[in-house]
Formats: structure tokens, sequence, C-alpha cells
């Protein structure tokens, strides 16, 4: 079913309201405590493309925007190195709450989250879904039943996956995780060149 601007904003902004009363969280506390935000997502809720990355760390759960720290620049350079920027695309986490320590997030805390994430993509209908790490990588490869066996990143990244979404067939690439450029100028060139693959989506 394909959803009108408005209907889609009501639909995010209902999921906003959930997400920031969720008690079931096992993040809840720790949010709350913290005084940190979740982190919903942003961008167009009518992009081609949707990024989704791990989950929220300490600059994102203080602003409630993704990617807003040292990884976020990595990102940002990427999208422009495909001449995109933020307001093209929509970008999310799996985990919408940051984990203490910045830590991977835990099985239970992906349980948790995404069926959120399952209604994003729902809401936005990408054509193309860019998965930003491992974590994400595994949820959304199942989740969309690409025909594939997961294995790793380094194996994976950068390649195509056809996969079924409800409203339709999706395309998944696996790419590294921002941070991984912090640390590793191969991997960072891995990043330019698996973004280069998104083009032909823009
Ligand atoms: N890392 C992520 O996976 N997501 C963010 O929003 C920030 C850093």
């Amino acid at each position: 079913m394909s959803l009108s601007t408005e209907q889609k904003f009501e639909k995010m902004k209902d999921l906003r309201d959930r997400l920031f009363h969720f008690k079931e969280s096992p993040l809840y506390t720790y949010r709350t405590e913290n005084k940190y935000f979740p982190v919903v997502g942003e961008g167009s809720h009518n992009a081609r493309i949707m990024f989704v990355g791990e989950a929220p760390g300490k600059n994102e759960a203080e602003t409630a925007r993704p990617f807003c720290g040292r990884s976020g620049k990595i990102l940002d350079e990427m999208l422009e190195s495909i001449n995109l920027n933020r307001s093209d695309v929509y970008i999310t986490n799996i985990v919408k709450d940051r984990p203490p320590e910045n830590r991977d997030p835990s099985p239970e805390e992906i349980k948790h989250y995404a069926p959120f994430l399952n209604e994003q993509i729902d809401i936005i209908q990408p054509h193309v879904i860019a998965t930003l790490g491992r974590f994400s990588m595994s949820y959304i490869l199942d989740l969309m039943k690409c025909n594939t066996s997961i294995t790793t990143i380094g194996e994976m990244h950068g390649k195509e996956f056809a996969g079924q979404a409800s409203y339709g067939l999706v395309t998944v690439v696996p790419l590294y995780h921002p941070a991984v450029a912090l640390y590793n100028g191969g991997n960072k060139q891995a990043l330019v060149d698996d973004f280069q693959v998104l083009k032909k989506y823009v």
C-alpha cells in the first residue's frame, strides 16, 4: 500500500511517541537517568535509499540525531561523494537508544527495537537498504529473505542482494560501519568504493 506524505508523517510521529514511552526496553532506565533521547531517524520519508546503522552513541543520544558524531562526519563525506546529502536519504539504526559505554547492541536489545525499524521500512518503502555494520547487515538480509548465506562483512560488503519487502522488491547493500574508516585507511577506501554502488539508485 502506498502512503501519502501526510500519512507517513503521522505514522512516524506515532512511532516516535511510542519509542519515547518504551518502558519495556532494557535501555529505558539508562536513557531516562542520563536525560538522553531516543534516536528515531532523520531524512526524507520518501527516500529511495535508507541507511541502517547499529545504535546511537553519546552525541546522538544527547541530540536525538543519528550519526552526528565522528562516524557521522564520515557518513556525510561518503554521501557527498555520490552527490547526496542527508535530506535525500533516510538514516536510522536498529537500536534506538544508546547502549552504555558504546558497547555493541545485545540480541535482547535488537529484539526489542527491531519492530520499530520494521515499521519505519514499511512507512518509507525504500528501494535500497544500505546497512552500516555487521548487526544491521545480518538483521536486514534475514528480514528481507535475501537468498544468501550470511558470512562476514569483509566478504559481503559492497555487494547487492535482492530481497522481498512487504511492499515489493528491495535491494540490500551491506556496507562497513563508517567508524571503521576512523581506524583503518584500507576500510575507508572500501567504503568509498562501496558507495559508488549506490550511485545508480540515486
Ligand atoms: N553509530 C551508529 O551505528 N549509529 C549512530 O547513530 C551513531 C554511531
